[in-house]
């Protein structure tokens, strides 16, 4: 199991009980938004519907309503004559109900009178008399071409759960039944700040030996994305403990902190030791058993989340993916939730060796070749950025599995 490291080594946790670990993140609270403010906010109370839906019986076809009975046998060559009586006035109701050999106009949505059961299409009738009488040359049963009291949703029925991130057709439903403000969960406030001594703006030019902060910008990126609010909290230099009052300080007004660079263990490596001492229960593990990202940290100031990112932009932006977005979607109200929605099954283009315990994370791109899918891995280990930017997803390999033939089925997460 040991394998010989130059410098005292990480230890580091299965995959799996990172997931869970992170997973115990606490929501933060909540607040009351409008409908016209919602999209994308997380419902901090299950919606059950307040009435029946639609509240009446309605018309889904334009046509006539008729009872069923009066055109029973109705065919092309035995139509039906049935006296119009009148025609549904649109958001109005009919005044009078539907007598035995009447029918009356009616166009989509509208109410059905009283008595009719069923509506026959306009297509299936011939108006007679300058609309004094209709000729139906087909037969409806009862129910046909309506939507019944309730049909759609019966009142009470759960609708939508706690933790539900909004989406279009959620507000759609909020605001059928008139519900135009409600409690959601607050957006998280998520600071991101990076480390290193070698680090400057992406809008300085870097002198010999610096490298421009890249960290910052897609961790915001992600964060963002993720549906929180984001505070850039600039570059720390790799001292524990102007990093630590830099942490202290943002978590006044923050719900998570996401730092970068000098999450592992070498001597310039201060992340570890700027959170030391956070309010318990403070670290909760340094190091996960992946590739790219081993040198992940991750704390609890509390109820808040203290995260340390590796340095290479390529592993943070993998862990983030992997292992942070999920738990920013906690944070943020949100009830587990697959966190790789869209996959796509592919045949890994090339063989890859991994480690029984290790879960790697393979930048692949896709290709269509011999009438086949193929997710090619592409070349370059953590220190590439290039790679995770021409993916076009990735290729999880799960920690039992000690590695992929050339071929293999796989599932490839899509970005
Ligand atoms: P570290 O995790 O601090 O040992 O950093 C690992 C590598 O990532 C080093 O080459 C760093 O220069 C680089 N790195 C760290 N932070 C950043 C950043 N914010 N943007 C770009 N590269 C970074
Ligand atoms: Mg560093």
């Amino acid at each position: 199991m040991a394998r010989s490291e130059a410098a005292p080594a990480l230890t580091l946790i299965p995959a799996d009980d990172a997931r869970r670990i992170v997973a115990e993140t606490p929501p933060v609270g909540r607040e009351r938004v409008t409908i016209g403010a919602a999209l994308g906010r997380v419902l901090a109370e299950p919606f059950k519907a307040p009435a029946d839906l639609p509240g009446e019986r309605r018309a889904v076809m334009d046509g006539y309503a008729v009872r069923g009975a009066d055109v029973r046998g109705a065919s092309a060559g035995w139509p039906v004559v049935l006296a119009v009586a009148g025609t549904v006035p649109m958001g109005e109701v009919f005044p009078r109900g539907v007598g035995t050999g009447e029918a009356v106009a009616i166009a989509t949505g509208g109410w059905l009178p009283a008595g009719a059961d069923a509506v026959v299409m306009v297509e299936h009738t011939v108006s007679l008399d300058g609309g004094a009488r209709v000729e139906i040359s087909r037969a409806v049963t009862p129910g046909a071409n309506v939507v019944e009291r309730g049909e759609d949703l019966a009142r009470g029925a759960a609708v939508l759960p706690a933790g539900r991130r909004l989406r279009p057709q959620d507000l759609a439903m909020l605001a059928t039944f008139g519900v135009t403000s409600f409690d959601v969960h607050r957006r998280p406030r998520v600071a991101v700040l990076s480390t290193g001594n070698e680090l400057c703006a992406p809008t300085e030019t870097p002198r010999p030996g610096q490298v421009r902060d890249a960290n910052q910008t897609a961790l915001g990126a992600q964060v963002t994305a993720a549906g929180c609010d984001v505070t850039y909290g600039g570059i720390i230099p790799d001292d524990a403990y102007t990093l630590r009052r830099a942490i202290t300080r943002m978590l006044d007004e923050h719900d998570a902190i996401i730092l970068s660079g000098g999450s592992s263990i070498g001597t310039k490596d201060v992340s570890a030791d700027a959170l030391a001492d956070l309010e318990a229960p403070g670290i909760l593990f340094h190091g996960i058993d992946i590739r790219p990202g081993k040198p992940t940290l991750f704390a609890r100031a509390g109820s808040k989340p203290v995260v340390g990112m590796p340095g290479f932009p390529t592993s943070s932006l993998i862990v983030f993916d992997a292992f942070i977005r999920p738990m920013l979607w906690r944070l943020g109200g949100e009830a587990a939730r697959d966190p790789w929605p869209a996959r796509r099954s592919a045949r890994i283009g090339r063989e890859h060796r991994s480690v029984v315990g290790r879960e790697d994370y393979l930048r692949v791109r896709l290709v269509e070749r011999e009438g086949a899918l193929w997710a090619d891995p592409l070349p370059g280990g953590s220190a590439t950025l290039s790679n995770v930017v021409y993916a076009d997803g990735l290729v999880r390999v799960d920690a039992a599995v000690p590695g992929l033939a050339a071929g293999d089925p796989v599932d490839v997460l899509l970005y």
